[in-house]
């Protein structure tokens, strides 16, 4: 499954800066050449590929992108200066399309990338410019061009960073509709059931990740109890897992155990994607005391030595900030090592290999049961496009 996220923008490059007409006046100088200067070039506007971007959602907020004009020139052979260009900050992934002509820009791939989308108008030139032997005291200046300007489609293809994972119950819709301003609706969305919960998490003006909220699993899942493990296929490409664990669930089962029921049902649907990084991170501990949440943590740890974890009250505002900073941070890290570390960028690769055969056979084995709705949707080129609400 692909979510393809769009937005139509437009970029203004500066305007050349004019040419001046001038002559020098000086008090004990006849005739005076011509010092009139070249106006400055039009600022450019340039597209630059990021990696702390993932999303294109701001532009939907801001569509409008101008650079600098250049400043006129002035006489004593003043050239004017050049107008400041304008660099936009795009995810990497991000395919540029001119938006009236259709025509592909190109495919901004890497950290760093640049695309120049509207060229700066050239300046134009001073009376002085124009000075020959033949011609000492010219009269004529040219104007600075125009920018160029352009609209243009921005597209992506949007992935979810961080998976959440849990029982019913665990509080996953909760979280993500409180870390999340915007939820991109999912239009056309081909299950008829239930739908995944895309958010765009926003950490800072120019930092953002994306966090899926699917329904929860329950023991035998993997055998068709619940609504079956189909659903994880939609965090089998993020690249870090978020297990949600009610600390004291309704039912009053035990937390740990819940974890161990959780995680083996993920592992029967794919022993790969149960290595992704995975952190435990206990829900409503506005709930708990601070002893009991201290010995569960410690139980906890007991059980998975070395795992992440932390504890929230989404509905408390308990822990919350922290979490999403602490994901923002690990997805940069893994944006990073994707961009500078060869055998992380390898291993990722080779991870992702394993986790996608995992999915594909077990859409098989769903599909040999018969009329299974979804089964013809197991295919990763259907695409479907993401519209934004507030
Ligand atoms: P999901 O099934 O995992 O998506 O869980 P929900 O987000 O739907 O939450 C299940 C129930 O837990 C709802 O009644 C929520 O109001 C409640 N809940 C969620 N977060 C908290 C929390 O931080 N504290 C408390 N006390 N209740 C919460
Ligand atoms: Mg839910």
């Amino acid at each position: 499954m692909q979510f393809i996220d769009e937005a139509l923008i437009r970029v203004e490059a500066g305007k050349g800066g004019g040419g001046c007409l001038s002559f020098r006046r000086e008090k004990y100088v006849a005739m005076g050449g011509p010092d009139g200067g070249n106006g400055g070039d039009g600022g450019d506007v340039t597209l630059v590929a990021s990696s702390s971007l993932n999303t294109l959602i701001d532009f939907r907020y801001q569509p409008l992108y101008k650079a600098r004009n250049g400043q006129p020139g002035s006489g004593q052979n003043r050239t004017g200066g050049f107008g400041e260009a304008r660099e936009v900050n795009v995810p990497v992934g991000t395919t540029v399309i001119d938006a009236d002509t259709l025509e592909v820009l190109g495919d901004l791939t890497r950290e760093g990338e640049r695309l120049l989308v509207a060229k700066g108008g050239h300046r134009g030139y001073g009376n002085a410019h124009f000075k020959s032997s033949t011609n000492r005291a010219p009269r004529r200046t040219t104007v600075g061009y125009p920018g160029e300007a352009r609209h243009l489609k921005l597209q992506l293809k949007l992935l979810a960073d961080v998976g959440l994972l849990g029982l019913p119950n665990a509080g996953k819709s909760t979280l993500i509709s409180v870390v999340s301003a915007a939820r991109p609706k999912i239009a056309d969305y081909p299950f008829t059931t239930l739908t995944p919960g895309l958010g765009v998490v926003r950490v800072a003006e120019d930092a953002s990740f994306v966090m899926a909220d699917i329904p929860g699993i329950i023991a035998g899942a993997a055998e068709g109890a619940g609504l079956g493990v189909q659903f994880l296929r939609h965090i089998s490409r993020t690249t870090l897992l978020v297990h949600l664990v009610d600390v004291l669930p309704d039912d009053g089962s035990d937390a740990l155990e819940n974890v161990l029921t959780i995680e083996a049902e993920l592992a029967a649907y794919s022993q790969a994607l149960a290595r992704r990084p995975i952190w435990l991170v206990l829900s409503k501990v506005d709930q708990m005391d601070e002893d009991a949440l201290k010995a569960l943590k410690a139980r906890l740890t007991g059980q998975f030595p070395g795992r992440e974890i932390l504890a929230i009250s989404a509905l408390g505002d308990i822990g919350v900030e922290d979490l999403k900073n602490r994901l923002m941070q690990a997805n940069v890290d893994h944006r990073r090592s994707m961009h500078e570390d060869a055998d992380y960028r390898e291993a990722q690769f080779a991870l992702e290999q394993e986790i996608s055969a995992d999915v594909l056979a077990s859409a098989l084995k769903r599909s040999a049961g018969a009329d299974d709705e979804d089964a013809q949707d197991g295919s990763d080129e259907d695409e479907v496009e993401v519209e934004y609400r507030e």
